[in-house]
């Protein structure tokens, strides 16, 4: 039987020592025989407001030292099922964001050559561009599970092509999204004009405001995500701005009226199921953090996306 890498546990070294890694896990130089792996994607040059996601890796990495291996909901460790490692930090260019960008999209390119599935740790949105471009490569057209207060579909900022409110006009632009089976989720508060939140609608993507959301379980939502979805290969972009700053404050462009973190919960479980292909945690920005909670939550949710990979609900379903 497979020996598969397991977090270094609460009891055999305390956690606020040893290695620095996401959960600390093994590090790993590449990602040649793993089945999932935790890449830390520090920038924030994207960003068009307050800035600081350059730290977000690794405060989610010290974050995540609370992490235990069983979801105690649904008894699964996802460490029993497959080969995980933190493959670490893509050395972005911090005076540059376009070639950032494509250090990025290497980067990804080299580990899509492996069957592997990359947990991204932002960072901010602007990353998730490159990926998707190395995605499309792979997949063709992809699916997208984006949660976010924002549509992050402006046509240019500053007159920039590329920016993290840019991320998913370009996507669609290049023909890397399936935009029929594209969501976001959490959209909300203010815009430059009243129809801000069409755009993406008239591409043929679903958008579910966070009114719509309000005092209610999202898991009736997911059910229907997961029709919409099929069996396809679809990502998953999750921006902790769509959260509530009531949970999340540390981020760079705070909206009132956000998720609550049961709902953060509801999304991410809805998405067992889904043929994920890659999963991201964006606009973690440590100095805006002032209680530390924003990375725990950030740190928890990357947790649970490894919980509904493909590869560990079915090996966990072969087993039961
Ligand atoms: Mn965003
Ligand atoms: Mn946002």
């Amino acid at each position: 039987m497979t020996e598969y890498n397991q977090p270094l546990g609460g009891n055999d070294m305390p956690r606020f020592a040893g290695p620095g890694t996401m959960m600390r896990l093994p590090a790993a130089q590449s990602a040649a025989g793993l089945d999932a792996c935790f890449v830390g994607i520090p920038m924030d040059i994207g960003t068009s407001h307050r800035a600081g996601t350059r730290f977000g890796p690794r405060q989610i990495r010290a974050e995540s030292v609370m992490i235990r291996p069983y979801n105690m909901w649904s008894r699964i460790s996802p460490f029993d099922h497959i080969q995980i490692a933190d493959v670490g930090d893509i050395a972005t260019n911090p005076f540059d964001l376009k070639k950032s960008v494509a250090l990025i999209e290497q980067t990804y390119t080299e580990l899509l050559k492996h069957p592997v599935i990359p947990l991204g740790l932002g960072g901010d949105h602007t990353l998730t561009l490159p990926i998707l471009r190395a995605m499309a490569k792979k997949h063709g057209p992809v699916g997208l599970v984006h949660v976010d207060a924002h549509a992050d579909i402006n046509e240019h900022m500053f007159g920039e092509e590329i920016a993290h409110g840019t991320p998913f006009r370009r996507a669609v632009e290049e023909g890397l999204l399936d935009c029929k089976r594209c969501i976001q989720i959490g959209l909300r508060a203010t815009g430059y004009s009243d129809d801000d939140f069409d755009w993406p609608r008239k591409q043929g993507m679903r958008v579910v405001q966070a009114e719509e959301c309000w005092h209610q379980s999202l898991t009736p939502l997911m059910a229907e995500v997961r029709s919409q979805m099929g069996q396809g290969p679809v990502y998953l972009t999750y921006d902790i701005d769509s959260l509530d700053p009531a949970y999340a404050p540390g981020t760079g462009t705070i909206e009132i009226g956000g998720l609550t973190t049961v709902q953060a919960l509801e999304i991410i479980r809805g998405c067992a199921g889904l043929n994920l292909v890659g999963c991201d945690l964006v606009e973690v920005s440590p100095p805006y953090d002032t209680s530390g909670s924003t990375a725990v939550i950030a740190a928890n949710l990357l947790y649970e996306m490894l919980c509904v990979l493909p590869q560990v609900l079915d090996r966990a379903d072969s087993r039961a």
